[in-house]
């Protein structure tokens, strides 16, 4: 496999993790990204659970993306020497009898035998916690440290004199004959993995993204000992050290801003106050905001521009970049170093098959 160039744009969760993977595979990487901008990864409590939404239903493809989103995050443990992955129990509250009989339809299904555990019955659970409905355990649930993966990741490319805090002026490209270059530097290929910024991106703004809106706290209640666990009772409650607690997350589809909301706040705490004995006072220490790179069919944006083959996109994690990302990039890189197909699913192809898209001239020169 020869070495090319590659600039990759945007240093959030798929941003760091690709640039790195290819550097792995020998590849030579510019790493362009700016933390000023808005940023999901950063606000994140990435979260990977096995079973979600209303309906209860395993996620996509978990089967495969769990372990190889285990080992990889395991391997940068081992390679920086930090701890970013924590197995951890997580338990899900019934909100009502038909949450109870679904749940108890799904116990019963073979498909669900490896990521559902015993149900606890009401009044067994923890006593701090409203439990009318019951509840039952998740299996192989996780939490990822993603700002710490971030600060190792972007250092590691600062440390190689490879990563460039700065914004990326799209209009800046430039095709040569056979290259891009962008300032003083060289590529064969550019990458983008900018998020909700993808929209400002005059090649792959075109693609249906549908941004939702996300907030959390972080709560300290002194009062609280829950033993550890991630609580999910319309809203997750992921416990850290000494008494503090991230409560997450909303979910809005029609604020496109990414700053923290008094309604945002409201409806965390609120909800909060619904499940924990109102004895316990809490007391809120940070709100974080951010946008997910929802998309419209719940699929990712991986694939290459349909008129520029050296132009690709890796984005549409929406709220699931934690479990998504390491698969997804194993098999974007053997599509991009190797030749293999992309799985229609996730390739971008699926918008452009069709109707193949014209590219915004006067931004590419
Ligand atoms: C409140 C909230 C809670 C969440 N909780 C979870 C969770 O528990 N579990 C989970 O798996 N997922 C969660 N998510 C979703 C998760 O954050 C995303 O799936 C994932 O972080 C997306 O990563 P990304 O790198 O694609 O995007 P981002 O993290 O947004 O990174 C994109 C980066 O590109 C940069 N960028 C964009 N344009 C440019 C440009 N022109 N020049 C330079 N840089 C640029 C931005 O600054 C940003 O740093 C949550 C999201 C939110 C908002």
């Amino acid at each position: 496999m020869s070495t090319q160039k590659y600039i990759v744009v945007g240093a959030g969760l798929a941003g760091c993790l690709l640039a790195w993977r290819l550097e792995q595979a020998g590849q030579h990487v510019t790493l362009i990204g700016s933390t000023q901008l808005p940023n999901a990864s950063e606000v994140a409590g990435g979260v990977i659970n096995p079973v979600t939404g209303r309906w209860m239903i395993k996620t996509w493809n978990f089967d495969a993306l769990i372990p190889h989103a285990a080992a990889t995050y395991r391997e940068l443990e081992q390679t920086f020497g930090v701890k970013l992955y924590h197995p951890i129990p997580l338990i899900r509250y019934c909100q009502h009898s038909v949450d109870a009989k679904r749940m108890g339809k799904r116990m019963r299904n073979p498909r669900y035998a490896d990521v559902l555990g015993d149900p606890i019955p009401v009044g067994e659970g923890p006593e701090a916690l409203e439990d009318t409905h019951g509840s039952f355990h998740i299996k192989q649930a996780a939490y990822t440290d993603l700002p710490k993966l971030l600060q190792i990741l972007r250092q590691h490319f600062s440390d190689n004199g490879s990563f460039l805090d700065e914004t990326f002026i799209h209009a800046d490209l430039q095709k040569d004959a056979h290259r891009w270059s962008y300032h003083q530097l060289q590529a064969d290929h550019i990458i983008f993995c900018e998020g909700v910024g993808m929209q400002s991106n005059p090649w792959f703004n075109w693609l249906p993204l549908t941004p939702a809106k996300g907030e959390t706290l972080i709560l300290k209640c002194d009062t609280l000992d829950l033993p550890h666990a991630i609580y999910h009772h319309r809203k997750w409650l992921l416990p850290y050290d000494d008494h503090t607690y991230r409560l997450g997350a909303t979910f809005d589809s029609d604020d496109a801003t990414s700053e923290p909301t008094e309604a945002g706040a409201h409806e965390l705490l609120e909800s909060a106050r619904s499940f924990i004995s109102p004895q316990h006072t809490l007391t809120v220490k940070q709100h974080y905001a951010g946008l997910r790179p929802t998309t419209k069919d719940f699929r990712p944006f991986i694939g290459s521009h349909p008129v520029e083959p050296k132009l690709h996109i890796f984005n549409g994690l929406g709220s699931k970049g934690a479990s998504l990302a390491p698969e997804l990039i194993r098999q974007f890189l053997a599509y991009l170093l190797d030749g293999e197909p992309l799985d229609a699913e996730i390739d971008i192809a699926r918008y452009t098959d069709s109707s193949p898209k014209p590219i915004d001239t006067d931004a590419t020169h």
